[in-house]
This record gives structure tokens, sequence and C-alpha cells, in this order.
């Protein structure tokens, strides 16, 4: 009897054991993802904290990232991949580098229209693409929409980055989704027309511009005020004092949003792990850091936006099918290269 029980003692150790080491291998979670911030990483810390999964990260650009991902097929290590711009997650869809997954958390914790159709991926921040302007001269009464900012009024005084970018191909494809190809490409033209300058810069050059008097308005993200509110550069921090921020279109079609978001990866192994860093992502805790830190807006409702979005105020946003930014995205790199945006 106790020689039963001894034995059956070092049966239930040795299953133990076995069991421990095949969950201690599954306990990792690989990460390929374009966002180059601070933040990101903390957030991995304090989820391997938390869970006791381990996180891998590779950077790059995200044109690369999925390159690698289709290169590596079944034998990639990426389990989750990450991204800003709704534009690369469609077209990660698209070339079926990712899978749809269904988690009861994650669909509690962000909103549909925050999450894609078939579950392909969910969004993890929203920024919205907002007019900053030169507080010394223009008084915000005399703006009103994206559309108005063709007016002769502003001609010479716009300043935007160059359309290779895809924050710029994802709004002129909200446009296209919006009000038509025709539209859209009208738009783009007048902008064209009104420029500061041959575009060249990312955002936040074109608010340094704005303070250094070559234009009036500058279109860009909403986080990029933060970071330069926020520098460590004192330049920075004086050329983020003295811009204001409009959102556009709110008697119209809404302010244009896009999103950071995540996905699995088609070919993970680890995707139990993908899916619990998403659901922690999504999560209150992470999705305030995410506000705070980055200056973005949280995509779960239960979360504040920080204090300096909050000061920026409260805005419509533009209500269409996120994947649409996507979709068009082609036909926009066509209305940009037609009308000489460059
Ligand atoms: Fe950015």
């Amino acid at each position: 009897m106790k020689r039963t029980a001894f034995i059956l003692a070092i049966l239930i150790l040795i299953s133990g054991v076995v069991a421990g080491c095949a969950k201690s291998e599954e306990k990792v979670v690989n990460i390929y993802t374009d966002r180059h911030y601070d933040t990101d990483q903390a957030l991995y810390d304090k989820f391997t904290e938390e869970s006791g999964i381990k996180v891998n990260v590779v950077k790059a650009g995200s044109d690369e990232l999925l390159e690698r991902l289709a290169n590596e097929g079944e034998d990639t290590e990426a389990d989750v991949l990450i991204t800003s711009d709704v534009g690369r997650l469609y077209r990660a869809k698209e070339k079926e580098l990712v899978q749809s997954f269904n988690s009861d958390l994650i669909n509690e914790q962000v909103p549909k229209h925050l999450r894609d159709n078939e579950n392909n991926w969910v969004a993890l921040t929203v920024r919205a693409r907002v007019i900053t302007y030169a507080l010394d001269r223009v008084d915000p009464s005399m703006l009103s929409t994206y559309e108005a900012l063709t007016e002769p009024k502003w001609a010479g005084k716009v300043l935007v980055r160059s359309s290779s970018n895809i924050y710029n191909q994802s709004l002129l494809a909200s446009f296209i989704a919006l009000n038509g190809e025709e539209a859209a490409a009208e738009w783009a033209k007048g902008l064209v027309a009104n420029m500061a300058r041959t575009p060249e810069g990312n955002d936040r050059d074109q608010m340094k511009a704005v303070v250094a008097g070559e234009g009036d308005v500058a279109i860009v993200n909403t986080y990029y005020v933060g970071k330069l509110l926020n520098s460590s550069d004192e330049y920075e921090v004086e050329v983020g004092k003295k811009i204001g921020v409009y959102f556009p279109n709110q008697e119209t079609t809404g302010t244009h949003i896009n999103i950071s978001g995540g996905a699995l990866t088609k070919h993970g192994k680890n995707s139990e792990s993908a899916i619990k860093l998403l659901e922690f992502l999504t999560g209150e805790e992470a999705q305030d850091d995410y506000a705070n830190a980055n200056y973005e807006y949280p995509v779960n409702p239960k979360v504040e936006p920080s204090d300096l979005l909050k000061s920026f105020g409260d805005f419509d946003i533009q209500e269409i099918d996120l994947s649409l930014l996507g979709e068009y995205n082609d036909e926009a790199v066509k209305i940009f290269n037609k009308v000489g945006w460059q």
C-alpha cells in the first residue's frame, strides 16, 4: 500500500515536471513591429511580469516586416505583427500574412469599428490627423474643413509631408471612401496648389515650418504635438507651444483617424500567448500607458485620454470602415501622382 502510494507520488511529480517543461517552452511571444516608441517596450516588460510570457521584439520598417513574413512563410518565428496605419494591416491581410482570431475579452475591450470585420486585426491606439495652425497668426474661426484648405485664402500657406507617407495616403483614401474619387482628386489638386513648399520632412517638421513662418497651417497626427511639447529639445517645446490644434470637418464628415494595430501572424507558433498579449495591450492598464506616454487616443472606452489630449478637446471622427483606407490606398497613390503631390 505504502509502495503504491510512493510510486503514485513519483508519477505525479514526473508528470508535473514534464507538463511544466512543455508549458515553459510555450511561454514566449515574438513580435514584429514598426513602432519605434519606448512606451511599447515598457509595456512588453509589464506583460512579461504579469503573465510570465517572454516577449521578443524585431523592429523594422513595415514594408520590410511584411516582406520578411512573406519570405519566411511557415518558418517564421513571428507570432504578432504590430504596425501603425490600418493601410498596412490591410496589406498584411490581403497578402494572407495574418489570420483571424477570436477573443471575447478583446471584443469587450475594443469597439467594433476599431476591429477588422473578419477579426484579422485589432486597433491598439488611435491617432487623429488634424490641422495645426500658428497661434499668433491664425484665428481658428478661419478654419473649418480639410476641403476649405484648398480655398484661395490659404494659397502658399499649407504645409504637409510627402505623399509617399502612408498617413497622407490613408487621409486621401478616406476622402475617396466618403466623397468619391473625383472629389478626392479635386481636393488633392487644390491642396498642392496651396502648398507653402514642396513637401519635405516629417509631421514635426511641418509644424516647425509653420512656426518659422513658411506657412500658416500644417496637417499632422495629433501625437506629434504631444511629442513636441514633451521633447528634450527646447526648440521643439517652443514650437509645440506656438501651435494650435484644430479638428476639421466637425459639421460635416468628421476628423480623419487612423490606428496602430496588432494581428496574429498566419504561421505563428504561439497563438495563445499572442492573443494574451493583444488582450493585455487593449486592457485598461496598457491603454492608459499608451495614452499618457505616447499621446495617442485609447481604443478602450473605459480609459480616458491623457490630459494633453483632453486639452485639445472632444471631436467627432470620420465614420467609415477603416478597411476602406487600405482598399483605396492604390487609388490614392494614383491620384497623388496625377496631381503632382510629391
Ligand atoms: Fe508616426
